[in-house]
């Protein structure tokens, strides 16, 4: 079994997903670059190569049973253990998503990759997580999520988009319960807002650097073995659900 440290991000060929890939591989670690495309996976994985990073390409469709259990068979291989998995592929949906007016099927889309995709990962891969001395799962949610800061007055929320913000509440209350059913064990499993980053899935509106919105999963993905578990952070700290 490699004794490198190894982790894996999913969404990993853009954006986000693409700096905490290389802030992880900065650590020496060796990082699996989880994207669907081969091309945009193959490109991202050369360029994180030629910033000396030990990257290797995992084709992985968060949305795909089989192909999420063809990128664990391919992390097995690769090593045999899995000590960081960084979920961060993740959409919007896309349109107008008033709730009186969404779409259903839009909800049911965001819901399938932003959640269930969450769920599907993270269960096929912590048989190699359990493998870790120190197993640390980091599910990139948003504040847009909160629903303590969506009922706070004058609090900052994003616009109303029901099937994206509703997506990550539910994500939020899924890291709660993997939280609780592992408690006990070395597996810290917490929740992180990157803040609002200029990227694709906004337009490149957002106001940080994909850079600046990785450094907070980067953190959670070294936690030492006393930090904490099921909880919500952003760059400046906890953040409520
Ligand atoms: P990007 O659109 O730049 O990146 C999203 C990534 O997810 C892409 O690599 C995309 O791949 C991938 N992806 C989408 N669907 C799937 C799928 N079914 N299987 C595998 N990969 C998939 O967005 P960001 O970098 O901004 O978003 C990353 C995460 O950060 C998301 O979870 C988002 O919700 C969250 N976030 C972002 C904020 C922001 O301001 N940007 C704020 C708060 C949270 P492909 O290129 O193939 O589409």
């Amino acid at each position: 079994m490699s004794e490198q440290t190894t982790a894996l991000v999913t969404g990993a060929n853009k954006g986000i997903g693409y700096e905490i890939a290389a802030g992880l591989g900065a650590l020496g670690w060796k990082v699996g670059v989880g994207a669907r495309d081969d091309q945009r996976r193959e490109d991202a994985v050369a360029k994180l190569r030629a910033g000396g990073a030990d990257a290797f390409g995992v084709p992985l469709d968060v949305t795909d049973q089989t192909s999420v259990d063809a990128a664990a068979a391919l992390i097995e291989e690769n090593g045999g253990r899995l000590d960081v998995l960084v979920n961060n592929a993740g959409i919007t949906g896309g349109g107008s998503q008033m709730p009186t007016t969404v779409d259903p099927q839009t909800v049911r889309t965001v819901v399938e990759t932003n959640v269930i995709g969450v769920i599907r990962v993270t269960n096929a891969l912590l048989p190699l997580l359990r493998r870790s001395a120190a197993p640390r799962i980091v599910n990139i949610s948003s504040s847009v999520g909160s629903l303590t800061l969506q009922t706070t007055p004058g609090a900052e929320t994003g616009p109303i988009a029901v099937a994206y913000t509703s997506s990550k509440t539910f994500l939020n209350a899924v890291t709660v319960q993997y939280a609780k059913e592992l408690q006990g064990t070395n597996v810290l499993i917490n929740a992180a807002c990157p803040g609002f980053v200029a990227t694709d899935l906004n337009g490149f509106r957002g106001a940080g650097t994909p850079k600046e919105g990785a450094a907070i999963a980067i953190r959670l993905a070294t936690l030492p073995d006393d930090g904490p578990t099921g909880e919500f952070f952003n760059d400046a700290g906890p953040v409520p659900w």
